[in-house]
């Protein structure tokens, strides 16, 4: 499959579109996901990325009246869908890997399985914490920073593995993404310490970057400028989340540690129902992506979270 970097460049400064999808919940059914993507085959996406998502620890009320606490995890099936993508849409997947939860060798076999299904395509995550756990803990023998996992991913597509066996080992081929946040990580001290761990995800091998999602143009490109002139070329690509809901001015800010700015805010706040918020959040997110787009942003990536009617409409008017 072509490298979302190759995607780029063969894009010769058009814009691409682009999605990220979340696995369904554990137990329903795949169609639901498949057919929210359907629709927007038509802009054709060379790439749709697929979030991962680690365990997490419950309380089970017992029959007894004890609790139990069981691990579990909600959303499964990242590399299942990966490949239901593949041959579908013939579209490149770029599955979300994660440190968390991970040893390095069953990383190295989550590798090994992506590079068999002929998957050459990652973004690369440390991930957030397992849930209810307010603090990241890496797993024995994990890691604790993307960084050591760009890292390993570049020694992978050197041809070395862990605990080398005495034969020449055949080298994967993945292009690597990490993420980077234009208005900081929320556990960084401050924006110099943030970008500084960039930077190391970038020297370790990072071949593009994925913001975080964002409502104020100014941040993306503050950022990218900040990029190049710290001679980081590599490709930035602005993750954008059109608002669909009115509760979202406080919730996406909460979960994703930014800022709405003001306008959308009184945009949004003024809306009776979340139709009416639904049709700010694409407006808004119109007038983004044309500013995005003269100013030479390499794709437009839409984090869908569900349901992706919002999309088509912005994409109708983009591509
Ligand atoms: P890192 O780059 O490791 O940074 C994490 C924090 O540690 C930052 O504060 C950084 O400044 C600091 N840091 C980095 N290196 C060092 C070091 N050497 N020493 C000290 N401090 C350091 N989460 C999921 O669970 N599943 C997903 O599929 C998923 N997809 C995402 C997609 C995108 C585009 C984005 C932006 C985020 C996604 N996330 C996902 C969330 C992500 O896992 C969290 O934001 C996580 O808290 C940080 O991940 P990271 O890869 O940026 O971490």
């Amino acid at each position: 499959m072509t490298k979302i970097t190759d995607h780029i460049r063969q894009a010769n400064g058009k814009p691409i579109f682009s999605i990220e999808v979340i696995p369904p919940l554990k137990g329903d059914s795949l169609k639901n996901l498949l057919d929210n993507i359907e629709p927007l085959m038509e802009f054709k996406p060379p790439f749709i990325d697929v979030t991962y998502h680690r365990e997490e620890y419950i309380e089970q009320p017992q029959p007894d009246g004890t609790i139990r606490k069981i691990v579990t995890r909600k959303r499964p099936g990242t590399v299942g869908i990966c490949s239901a993508i593949m041959h579908r849409f013939n579209v490149d997947p770029v599955p979300h890997v994660l440190c968390g939860g991970f040893s390095r060798d069953e990383t190295e076999d989550f590798l090994i399985d992506l590079n068999y299904l002929g998957i050459d395509n990652v973004l690369v995550l440390r991930g957030d914490p397992a849930k209810p756990f307010k603090t990241f803990k890496a797993k024995e023998n994990g890691f604790a920073y993307a960084s050591e996992l760009v890292e390993q991913v570049a020694n992978m597509n050197q041809g070395v593995y862990l605990h080398e066996e005495d034969k020449p080992m055949a080298p994967s081929n993945f292009c690597v993404g990490v993420a980077a946040y234009p208005e900081k990580h929320f556990e960084a001290a401050d924006h110099d310490i943030d970008f500084e761990y960039l930077r190391q995800k970038v020297a370790k091998g990072a071949d593009y970057i994925v913001t975080q999602m964002f409502f104020d143009n100014a941040r993306y490109f503050d950022f990218v400028a900040r990029c190049r002139a710290h001679d980081i070329h590599i490709p930035i690509i602005p993750g954008l989340k059109p608002i669909s809901t009115r509760k979202q001015l406080e919730i996406l800010p909460r979960l994703f540690h930014l800022e709405m700015p003001d306008d959308l805010v009184q945009a949004v706040s003024a809306c009776e129902t979340d139709a009416d918020a639904r049709q700010v959040g694409i407006d808004w997110s119109i007038q983004q992506c044309r500013e995005l787009i003269a100013a030479g942003a390499p794709v437009l990536h839409f984090y869908t979270m569900g349901k992706a009617d919002n999309v088509q409409k912005i994409a109708r008017e983009l591509f």
